[in-house]
């Protein structure tokens, strides 16, 4: 059975987020751990744990994936900027052993003209300084689309901060399909070209989710606008492709496709869930 979901508001909490799931045919769900744009995370309800975990057992979630805000930069030219990078993610890190061995995202950073290599500095150093031995949380870094002076474009710089990360064992990546599309990566017409890529430059041994997105523009467009399945430049066939590889079919998919009510998501899961035999 596939692992599919897709973005959820987390303003309710667990418990509504394993509801809204259920909802829509998923198994797994998405959220933010905190506004987006930063700010202070609500404290975590013990009591709605407890609620989450019941009815997650019910829906056969087992896993979720929580997403930092896309605002921070950990490789920011201003300390101030990394400094609260940094602060944000090892809060973040430590609220989720409240839900152990789940997943947390990151956009890996932007280097703001200090360059590439000042960059993968220092998100590595980032990760060196927030992630612990004891964790039970594995961090994900996300592909990315390459606008601007964004990291993690290519698979080669993804490769070079894991290489500088001593705990990798806590490392994973989490592969946007919008996002590679739109960094020059062609899945449509070459998933198996682009599968042996990440394979011999980070392994697909540290795969470990996928956010599945059409894109609205062409391939190597550099721009990161998420289309819904089948709506965009990527189109269904190539998706559904993504989603029964014999690589990648075990990873939990979650959807990050613009609807305004969770219907969207329903008639997507059902779909994929159709190609997919289910
Ligand atoms: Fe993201
Ligand atoms: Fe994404
Ligand atoms: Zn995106």
């Amino acid at each position: 059975m596939l692992t599919i979901g897709c973005h959820l508001s987390s303003a309710k909490g667990y418990e509504a987020m394993a509801k809204d799931a259920a909802s829509i045919n998923a198994n797994t769900f998405q959220f933010f751990t905190r506004n987006p744009r930063g700010g202070k995370a609500k404290p975590i309800d013990p009591d709605d744990v407890a609620a989450f975990e019941v009815a997650a057992q019910q829906q056969g979630i087992t896993r979720f994936l929580a997403h930092a805000p896309y605002t921070l930069n950990p490789a920011g030219a201003e300390e101030r900027v990394r400094e609260f990078a940094a602060m944000t993610f090892a809060d973040d890190l430590a609220r989720m052993e409240a839900t152990p061995g789940q997943m947390y995202n990151f956009h890996p950073g932007s280097h703001v003209k200090q360059g590439v290599d000042v960059g993968i500095e220092l998100i590595a150093s980032a990760l060196n300084q927030v992630l612990k031995p004891e964790q039970t949380t594995t961090v994900l870094l996300e592909t990315m689309a390459g606008k601007g002076t964004e990291i993690g474009g290519r698979f080669e710089e993804l490769a070079a901060i894991m290489d500088r990360v001593e705990l990798k064992d806590h490392l994973g990546v989490c592969l946007d399909t919008c996002h590679i599309w739109d960094g020059g990566y062609d899945i449509a017409q070459n998933l198996e070209g682009v599968l042996e890529e990440f394979d011999q430059i980070i392994g697909l041994d540290r795969l470990k989710a996928i956010h599945l997105n059409d894109s609205k523009n062409p391939l190597g467009a550099h721009k990161d606008r998420h289309a819904a399945i089948g709506e965009g430049c990527i189109g269904f066939e190539a998706l559904a492709s993504v989603v029964t590889h014999p690589a990648l079919r075990h990873l939990p998919f979650f959807l990050e496709t613009p609807h305004d009510t969770l219907d969207g998501y329903a008639k997507e899961i059902a779909d994929l869930r159709a190609v997919a035999g289910e």
